[in-house]
């Protein structure tokens, strides 16, 4: 049990390289020792070697991670007003009622473009009117339909955008049921499932490590001493 222990890389997938932006990937070295190392400091078949970043202690890095973490999981209800107000604001951009029956009538009015241009066509070909009134016209109806597109994925932005908050908001709240009465002897899992949830992205180095998720914690640095 201890052996498959030693071989787990919980913040594989979380972690990147400061200097290129490569995945860091855990891996082993003489048995014993747990390192994450930069994918870009090999050849792949498709590139030559792209970095020559040192290899990490996985105890170093795993434990300023989760140092990071926890002291925001441990004031879960700080974390969880942070998410109530980004409910909030997402709101305040988005009414459901209203804007729903916006984002309706405007693909509508988006679908009926093509038939007004079609009916225009015909006016045009069937020298119903003089070219240049037609042509103004088109010119117009080109103009609106832009707009109208414009303010359409504006709204459907500002929709995803609250749903993207609400979701969040229900993850905090599992998370904090989860995982935060045992902060102190979480296993690799647990923290996994942390790291998810905060959308945890870290860039790391030997010289120092930046850790941000959806809390946009603060930018750390912290060095590390080689034994
Ligand atoms: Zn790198």
């Amino acid at each position: 049990m201890r052996g498959k222990a030693k071989h787990e890389y919980p913040l594989t997938g979380f972690v990147v390289c400061r200097k290129c932006g490569s995945p860091l990937v855990g891996s082993c070295l003489r048995g014993n020792y747990r390192y994450y190392h930069c994918r870009g400091t090999y050849p792949t078949a498709s590139r030559a070697k792209i970095c020559d970043a040192h290899y990490i202690k996985a105890d170093w890095l795993e434990e300023v991670v989760w140092d990071k973490v926890k002291s925001v999981l441990s004031q879960p209800e700080l974390l969880l007003a942070e998410v109530s107000k980004q409910v909030e604001n997402e709101k305040s951009h988005y009414s459901t009622g209203t804007m729903d029956k916006e984002i309706k009538e405007l693909s509508r009015r988006l679908k009926g473009y093509d038939g007004q241009e079609r009916r225009l066509m015909n006016v045009l070909r069937m020298d119903l009117a003089t070219p240049d009134i037609v042509l103004d016209e088109m010119n117009l109806m080109k103009k609106e339909r832009e707009a109208d597109q414009v303010r359409l994925n504006g709204l459907i932005q500002a929709k995803e955008n609250l749903a993207k908050a609400l979701e969040m908001q229900e993850s905090i709240k599992e998370l904090c049921a989860k995982v935060v009465p045992c902060l102190d002897n979480c296993s690799n899992a647990e923290k996994k499932d942390a790291y998810t949830y905060l959308d945890l992205k870290v860039s790391a180095t030997p010289e120092g490590v930046s850790i941000k998720g959806y809390l946009d914690l603060n930018v750390l640095t912290t060095g590390q001493t080689w034994a």
